[in-house]
């Protein structure tokens, strides 16, 4: 197992990059801790199947450096990594039986029969295969085949990282609890550094003990899930985490004030005035409907029961504004005005937070 450390990585798919358009990669400096369970969240297109392959050896970044524990890998092969990596649809050896397919990597490595038999016998339950050890691949559903996939990724203990690209695409709702159970499970016993990639924030937030969040080639954000939801370092960390996202206002600010759309919203701290586009960022938990003349004016459009609680999208002089409402609490019959929770309140000047100018209220 090893700390994996990138070091100004970036990368371009084009033999002759110009400018920052080029990259699929802008600068990435990221270490994942030995022994983490990380999740790497970002949307399509934005970048974690390239970081990936760069981290097990399949791309080589046009520039950056790769560490294992300190050691340079940048130029060495995948083998010499001793990555294990699952991808989004299978790769199995169709003419193969499950039990071969499972064995393969030990087999590789010239591990003991004896060990490789009972091996493959835990990790055929872990995947709920072992009634069909015997079969041949050729003749197993998109989904059990991913199975096997996932099953060779955990088969061996001594790799320094594995990495699982959106390995539960292919696989059906009810399953996908029960292997990223496993997962978990398997990270809690051998304490591998896991990297898992998704772009659904619930598998990202239930696996991970950290999630990276990237962005268009960056990354935003690594944090705990409380973190996230609590003190986002972007915006996109604050509307992509949570249901709904962050509301994200833009706003002048004045020491303790923010004024947005003309109205005067108090801020839990000072914060210096800063060149850029400013706005204020409040999640949906933190906005209620109040009855003082000093709210927010709204005019509420719709209302979504989503099981627990409700979900109230309402319009701010035309930004959106989304409330939820706890369990139990009626919407007031005049429901036109809001109020923020000030200490919950972040700013963002060009999308990034930035911290008050001095701690608590003045
Ligand atoms: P993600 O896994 O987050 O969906 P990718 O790492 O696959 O993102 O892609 C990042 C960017 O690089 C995208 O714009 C994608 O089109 C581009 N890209 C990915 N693979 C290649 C490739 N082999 N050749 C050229 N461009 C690529
Ligand atoms: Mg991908």
């Amino acid at each position: 197992m090893a700390r994996i450390e990138l070091s100004d990585l970036a990368h371009s798919y084009l033999p002759r990059p110009g400018g920052e358009a080029d990259y699929a990669l802008k600068t990435i400096d990221l270490a994942w801790e030995d022994g983490g369970a990380y999740a790497l969240l970002g949307a399509s297109g934005c970048g974690k199947s390239t970081l990936l392959n760069i981290i097990s050896g399949l791309v080589h970044p046009t520039r950056g450096r790769i560490l294992f524990d300190g050691r340079d890998v940048t130029s060495a092969p995948t083998t010499e990594r001793n990555i294990a990596q699952v991808f989004q649809f299978p790769v199995v050896y169709d003419t193969m039986t499950v039990r071969e397919n499972l064995a393969f990597p030990l087999k590789n490595r010239g591990r003991d029969p004896a060990y490789i038999a009972q091996r493959v016998q835990t990790i055929a339950r872990m995947i709920g295969m072992e009634n069909q050890l015997g079969r041949k691949a050729r003749g197993l559903t998109a989904d059990e085949k991913q199975k096997i996939s996932l099953g060779r990724g955990m088969v061996r203990k001594e790799v320094n990282a594995i990495l699982f690209d959106e390995p539960l695409t292919v696989i059906d709702p009810h399953m996908k609890w029960e292997l990223r159970t496993q997962l978990k499970q398997l990270h809690r016993e051998f304490g591998h550094t896991m990297i898992y990639v998704t772009h659904d924030q619930t598998e990202a937030l239930t696996f991970a003990d950290k999630v990276v969040v990237m962005h268009d080639g960056r990354v935003v954000q690594l944090g705990t899930p409380d973190e996230l939801f609590e003190r986002p370092g972007h915006t996109f960390v604050g509307y992509f985490i949570g249901s709904p996202g962050m509301n994200l206002l833009d706003a002048e600010i004045t020491g303790d004030t923010a004024i947005v759309a003309g109205h005067a919203v108090p801020l839990g701290d000072r914060y210096a005035t800063r060149a850029g586009r400013t706005q204020i960022g409040i999640r949906p938990e933190f906005v209620s409907f109040t009855d003082e003349d000093d709210g927010l004016p709204v005019t509420v459009q719709r209302i979504e029961d989503v099981g627990r609680h409700r979900i109230v999208r309402a319009d701010l002089r035309g930004f959106a504004v989304n409330a939820v409402l706890p369990e139990r609490m009626p919407l007031p019959a005049d429901a036109d005005r809001v109020v923020f929770a000030p200490e919950q309140i972040g700013v963002f000047v060009d999308d990034w937070r930035v911290e008050p100018a001095s701690t608590g209220a003045a």
